[in-house]
Formats: C-alpha cells, structure tokens, sequence
C-alpha cells in the first residue's frame, strides 16, 4: 500500500492494517456483508427497471433518446415535468465529468449547495466523495458523476416516485451514450430506484448487480453525508470500494464491457 493511498485512507478516517501474510486489500471480505476481492459472486437476477414513466402525461423526458450529450443537456435545462421542482430549483444538476469515464456515480438528487453550483456532490459530501474516489485511483476528473434526480427536491426530502419516473429517462440517455463498465451507486435512494427494488441497503452492498439491457455492472455503497453523520461505516465503505475496484479491473480484462 503506497503513501498516496494511505494519506487518501487517512482523510477517510480509515485504520491502516496490514496482514501477517498478505497486503490488506488482497484478505477477503470478512465483515459478512461483502463478498471481498476473492471472486466475484454471483450476480443476483435483478432486472432493470422499465425505462417508460408511469405518468400518462406526456413530458420532456419521454422524448426519443438522445444521441448527443449537448442535446441533452439542452432537454435537461429546460425540463418543466415536475411542476414543484422546476418551481424550486436554481438550476437543474445535469452532472459533470468526463464524457469517456469507465465509471459512473450515481447519488440521489442534488442538495442546497448542488442547486446553487450546478454540479453534483460539492461541499463537505462531494469532497468525501473525491477522497473515496481517489483511494482507489479516480481522480474525480477521470469519472462521471450524476443523480437520480436533475432537480433539488425541496428541503432535501426524498424522491417521490412519480419524479423518478419521469427523471430517469434522462440518467437511462446519459448512461446509454457514456457506456460505463461500472456504475457506483452512492446511498440508499440511488440504490434502490436503480434496481427497482424496496429492500434495504445493507442488503444490496457487497453483491455484484447489473443495470440496463447492458448489464453493467453495478456496486452499492453509502452515500458520503451518511458517512459524515456515520464515520463508523467508513470502513464498511472502503470494502464497497475495493470490490468495485477489483469488479472494474476484471470487467476490463474480460473486455466483456
Ligand atoms: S427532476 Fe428531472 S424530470 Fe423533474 S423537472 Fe427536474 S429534470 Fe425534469
């Protein structure tokens, strides 16, 4: 483990630990939640969600897909479908990153600070997020980062259902023209609308899912303000990490992404 990747450690609040026979990040999981780097287990039968909104009203978002990022980007700026959101926000969170990443993040909707700055995951969340990244050598640059929702929910409250609905044909276009080889799904609500499931996080973590006709590989993990309220997981989180990591470096060398 190099002095890069202990300072990263360090900045997550993560106690170093090195195996009497083998460099901690090669010891499987043993925290019985995870599968660890020792093999990747078998991927469950969770389907993808439809991409078609519930809602019968015809929105933006229901457009034929998109095959060019700035087209958009223009739908997305002027998307009025959610009359409360579109009502509240600043501006709508497109997300942000490099057009030609290999991974995908994906949180939950952006915040106070996200509508104000146009970008997902600023501030105190989004610098955990980039240490958490660069523990497992992504510099925040190098991927790209969105949410379920384009717009802030007022007061930071969940995404109602039909908002997803009609939101995430938007994020099913971005992941189409990306092509990701793995998407991190951050948090419970990322999680949850992705697999199109109500089970809790603890048991979607540490298994290996798959999104869209694709199947791209997808890993779950805490969202980082949990973590800020919750450091004790931290170390929950970094096992998350490393199974993406190893989940990654097989996809790529499989070249079956
Ligand atoms: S949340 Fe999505 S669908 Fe709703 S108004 Fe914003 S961009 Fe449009």
């Amino acid at each position: 483990m190099g002095p890069l990747r202990n300072a990263y450690l360090d900045a997550l609040g993560i106690d170093r630990w090195v195996s009497r026979n083998a460099p901690a990040e090669l010891v499987p999981d043993v925290s019985g939640a995870g599968k660890g780097l020792s093999g990747l287990p078998d991927a469950p039968t969770v389907r993808a969600p439809s991409t078609k909104p519930e809602n019968p009203f015809p929105v933006p978002s229901t457009l034929p897909p998109s095959a060019d990022w700035g087209v958009l980007r223009e739908r997305v700026a002027a998307c009025t479908a959610c009359a409360e959101l579109c009502r509240t926000r600043t501006q709508t969170v497109f997300g942000v990153g490099n057009t030609r990443a290999e991974w995908l993040v994906i949180g939950e909707a952006p915040g106070a600070e996200e509508d104000r700055q146009g970008e997902p995951f600023v501030g105190r969340a989004g610098q955990l997020l980039n240490a958490m990244l660069l523990a497992i050598g992504l510099p925040r640059e190098t991927v790209f980062i969105a949410n379920i929702l384009k717009c802030r929910p007022p007061g930071n409250r969940d995404p109602k259902p039909e908002e997803v609905s009609r939101c995430l044909p938007y994020l099913t276009n971005q992941i189409a023209l990306l092509k990701p080889k793995i998407i991190l799904a951050v948090g419970r609500i990322a999680a949850q609308n992705l697999l199109a499931t109500d089970a809790p996080l603890a048991r979607l973590r540490g298994k290996l899912h798959t999104f869209g006709e694709a199947n791209t590989p997808l890993v779950i993990t805490y969202h980082p303000a949990y973590l800020l309220r919750t450091p004790s997981d931290k170390r929950k989180a970094w096992e998350d990490l490393k199974f993406a990591r190893a989940t990654h470096a097989r996809v790529t060398a499989s070249g079956s992404a």
